[in-house]
């Protein structure tokens, strides 16, 4: 007679289960989906809404990582080995997933969602030559205007996704077409919410904003942090509080991705409050855990910041 302790039983389990997640995929457990890789989690929302549940996109940045100091991790790696395309912004913001196809053996074509777009200039201290999001052609943020990714990334989108999907390009297309309905809405939307405000000057930690207070008559007057990742020099500071003083700027504001010691710093010195502004959102972050909700969020904050409803 044979008797089985428990504890066996579950070891074995385990083992199993262990096994199941280092072989090919094969493990009863294993998401075996297809996959698409994204640089960054407002472009990966989209994407998710395009291609449907049965997709599984991978978001290469994590959640308050910014992608001026982020690195690929081995895990990343081996998730993207299966990915039918990879999309990244481009213009020096997420130059770390031009890399990933090869790194991780995906036979996978990269689209760069900024290619054919103008480019604004970033923000410089004109004494340097280093730029913002490490060495790129202009400022990257396109993703925060509403209108340009209905007009110049949706498509780009579509393209490489009906190409990696051709069995769903029809699927895809459709649901493209209801996207940009709703990019279309909330351009109006947020029209509506920083209609009220007087005050359009504001100072941001980095040129995150500059697509999004051109496109909605705001004025990005100054940037804390001219270079992601390096605090700004005290001649640096001086100059931001001129610009403060200059404009009568009644707030500064801060970014999760980035330090805030200098934001605290002006704060401070001009007796400003704070608020946040958030160029990437993710799960999690909450009331951002959409491309939708986050554009709300950070025209809300605008509105409490600059102080929308007096006079
Ligand atoms: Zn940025």
């Amino acid at each position: 007679m044979q008797l089985r302790h428990p504890a066996v039983g579950a070891l074995g389990l385990g083992l199993l289960l262990t096994l199941g997640c280092t072989g090919a995929d094969s493990g009863s457990n294993a998401d075996l989906r297809p996959v698409v890789g994204v640089s960054i989690f407002p472009v990966a929302d989209l994407v998710q809404t395009l291609v449907g549940e049965e997709v599984r996109v991978e978001v290469a940045l994590p959640p308050g990582a910014s992608p001026a100091t982020f690195n690929v991790t081995p895990q990343q790696l081996r998730d993207l080995r299966r990915a039918s395309a990879f999309f990244m912004i481009g213009g020096g913001l997420d130059e770390w997933l031009a890399d990933l196809p090869e790194a991780s053996g995906a036979d996978a074509p990269i689209v760069r969602l900024s290619d054919g777009i103008q480019l604004l200039a970033e923000e410089e201290s004109p004494e340097e030559e280093a730029h913002g999001h490490s060495g790129g052609s202009g400022n990257p943020h396109i993703w925060l205007d509403p209108i340009l990714v209905r007009d110049e990334i949706l498509p780009k989108l579509v393209e490489g996704l009906s190409a990696g999907f051709p069995n769903k390009s029809n699927e895809i297309g459709h649901r493209a077409q209801l996207l940009a309905d709703s990019l279309s809405a909330l351009d109006e939307e947020i029209r509506t919410i920083l209609e009220p405000l007087e005050q359009r000057a504001f100072i941001a930690t980095h040129s995150a904003w500059t697509y999004f207070a051109a496109r909605y008559g705001l004025e990005e007057a100054g940037v804390i942090h001219a270079h992601p990742g390096q605090e700004p020099s005290s001649r640096d500071l001086a100059g931001l509080l001129d610009v403060a003083r200059d404009h009568g700027i009644p707030c500064v504001f801060s970014e999760p991705q980035l330090g805030e010691v200098a934001v605290r710093a002006i704060s401070t010195e001009l007796s400003l409050p704070t608020f946040l502004l958030d160029p990437l959102g993710g799960p999690g972050e909450e009331g951002r855990e959409g491309y939708f909700d986050l554009l709300r969020f950070n025209a809300a904050q605008l509105v409490k910041g600059l102080g929308g409803t007096r006079g």
